[in-house]
């Protein structure tokens, strides 16, 4: 044995200090200030993994070089390096599209129970895996939205798969849907789908964040998981963009709501 990778933490001075002198600037400035934070923390979290992808390399060319079984640990660890660099690539390319077109109104009519019921489907394997059962709670026979099926889409396996990560070993996660006559802010008759959680929930300060790219209550854990930081982001835009609402509600030890409304096409 004997071999170590050393790999040095890599600090950037972005968050904290951009955030302490927020007030005192004009809407410009703080437009910029968030971009230069935005692209500091992508090349903080792209070279976190970048650093460990140089220094396997460098131990398989010269110490381990001969060592078939540290290869091959050194080779699994590159892959799962290569893969967060993949997915966190893949939602920043998500994200910048969904902000692109955030102006612009989705058309198609979407059914979406039977997305959701997909949606279901699709993260199945990883419920499994995690012991998670997911239910779908409604009295409805149907609920058409105006929207973008492939977007919502993406939120609800977002949603789906944070309340997997985070839900809780052995509970169940369901998705409860339900029509409002008229919601107050949205003026008009609206389709309010729950993605409902039994697991540890949330500190209410961090709530009001929880949407910003890259905030995690616990980075540690959410790398270990997989995370990105970036998947409850694209679902605020998503729902923007569908003029809809996001609201997240938690109790510490009890769980988490995540509530989308989106208008309905009819009444
Ligand atoms: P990540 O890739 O880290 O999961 P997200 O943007 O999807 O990024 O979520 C941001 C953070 O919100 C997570 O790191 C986690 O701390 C917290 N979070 C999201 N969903 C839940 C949940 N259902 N229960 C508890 N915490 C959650």
């Amino acid at each position: 044995g004997g071999l170590r990778v050393q790999i040095s933490p890599v600090r950037i001075q972005g968050r904290r200090g951009a955030l302490a002198a927020f007030e005192d600037m004009s809407g410009m400035e703080q437009a910029e200030a968030i971009r230069r934070d935005f692209v500091a923390n992508v090349s903080h979290e792209l070279r976190t993994p970048l650093t460990a992808l140089v220094g396997f390399i460098e131990t398989l060319k010269g110490p381990a070089r001969d060592d078939a079984p540290a290869r091959d640990r050194f080779l699994s660890v590159m892959e799962s390096e290569a893969g967060r660099m993949m997915r966190l690539v893949n939602d920043l390319l998500s994200l910048s599209r969904v902000q692109s077109e955030e102006r612009r109104l989705p058309s198609e009519t979407v059914e979406i129970l039977a997305l959701l019921r997909r949606a279901t489907m699709a993260q199945a394997a990883l419920a499994d895996a995690a012991g998670v059962s997911l239910e779908i709670e409604t009295d409805l026979p149907e609920a058409q939205v105006r929207g973008d099926s492939d977007q919502l889409t993406q939120v609800f396996l977002n949603l789906i798969e944070n309340a997997v990560k985070y839900g809780g070993a052995g509970k169940v996660v369901t998705l409860k849907v339900s029509q409002v006559a008229r919601e107050p802010v949205l003026k008009g008759p609206a389709v309010q789908i729950e993605v409902i959680d039994r697991g540890e929930g949330i500190d209410a300060i961090h709530l009001p964040r929880l949407t910003e790219r890259f905030y995690r209550v616990d980075t540690h854990r959410s790398r270990s998981q997989g995370g990105t930081g970036l998947g409850l982001a694209i679902v605020k835009h998503i729902i923007n963009r569908h003029r809809g609402r996001f609201r997240i509600t938690s109790e510490r030890g009890k769980g988490s709501n995540f509530i989308v409304i989106l208008p309905s096409v009819s009444g």
